[in-house]
């Protein structure tokens, strides 16, 4: 068994409404020889979105999967993929912004679940509060508009949106929507448009986290031969170069088949076998 015989000339049905095909079928198709498909009246929205109109239904793995299921559901096929991004700080340098994508393949038939990511810094992800279109325009500049997109709101805070325009892609409408806004009420809350198709520079990440995927799906189990032999834990303690204490920094790759349990530990997957005494509890305290 490896990920050719296994995907081979089946349908996999793609659970985006965003355009997110145009990076991910080529990948996908070209590596795993599938045929991407796309659900007719797929609504990805109701699994939630960046503007807070709509709360996910779980975490980003969660809900990538629900929205590969109910794909699934929608079409009846038995092998779907979908992608779920989010942004924040960056988990180590939390004064940047950073933009992570998972891609998640579900086959039902095989009881098989592959999970690819990306984590980038190459974000636009930003926010703005404005009180004039001559600052809305400079916002816009700075995020890349217009081949990034915008969204408008008056209250960024709100449960219920009463007032959001997305998808706002041409000049003319940035400006027509801003005076609308400042007409009744005292400043506008801008923030850039994260769909994909809004987001070339998050399509480019999806890219990344389905290549991932791909590279995952490609690793089979030593055992079993099982597609997905996948990375569950990493394990701390890489030795300083200086004393040989054990630090934060990773030692180990721990691997495990999802369907036999073996496990299998790779050291130094870092490619580095000591640590920076910078690193180190006892030399740099
Ligand atoms: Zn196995
Ligand atoms: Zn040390």
């Amino acid at each position: 068994m490896s990920s050719d015989s296994l995907f081979a000339d089946r349908a996999a049905v793609l659970a985006t409404m965003h355009r997110k095909e145009q990076v991910m079928a080529p990948i996908l198709e070209t590596e795993l020889g599938v045929r991407i498909l796309l659900p007719e009246n797929f609504d990805s929205d109701r699994f939630g979105t960046f503007t807070r109109d709509i709360k996910r239904p779980g975490d980003q793995q969660q809900t990538a999967r629900i929205k590969a299921e109910s794909a699934m559901e929608l079409t009846g096929h038995s092998l779907a993929v979908a992608n779920e991004g989010s942004f924040g700080p960056h988990p180590l340098m939390p004064y940047i912004s950073c933009n992570r994508e998972l891609a998640i393949l579900v086959d039902r038939e095989n009881d098989l679940e592959i999970v690819g990511q990306a984590l980038s810094t190459a974000t636009n992800y930003s926010h703005q509060q404005v009180t004039t279109v001559a600052e809305a325009r400079s916002f816009a500049d700075k995020i890349g508009f217009p081949q990034h997109g915008l969204v408008a709101m008056a209250d960024p805070d709100a449960r219920s949106q009463t007032e959001i325009f997305k998808g706002i892609d041409t000049e003319d409408r940035l400006i027509e929507v801003v005076n609308s806004m400042l007409a009744k009420f005292d400043r506008v809350h801008l923030e850039t448009d994260m769909r994909a198709m809004y987001n070339p520079t998050r399509m480019q990440v999806i890219a990344q986290a389905t290549q991932d995927l791909v590279k995952v799906a490609k690793q089979c189990c030593p055992q079993c031969q099982r597609p997905g032999f996948a990375v569950i834990r990493r394990r701390q303690g890489l030795p300083c170069s200086w004393c040989g204490l054990p630090t934060e920094l990773t030692l180990a790759d721990i691997y495990q088949c999802q369907k036999c349990n073996f496990s299998r530990e790779v050291l130094f997957p870092d490619d580095r076998e000591t640590a920076d005494p910078g690193r180190c509890f006892y030399c740099n305290p």
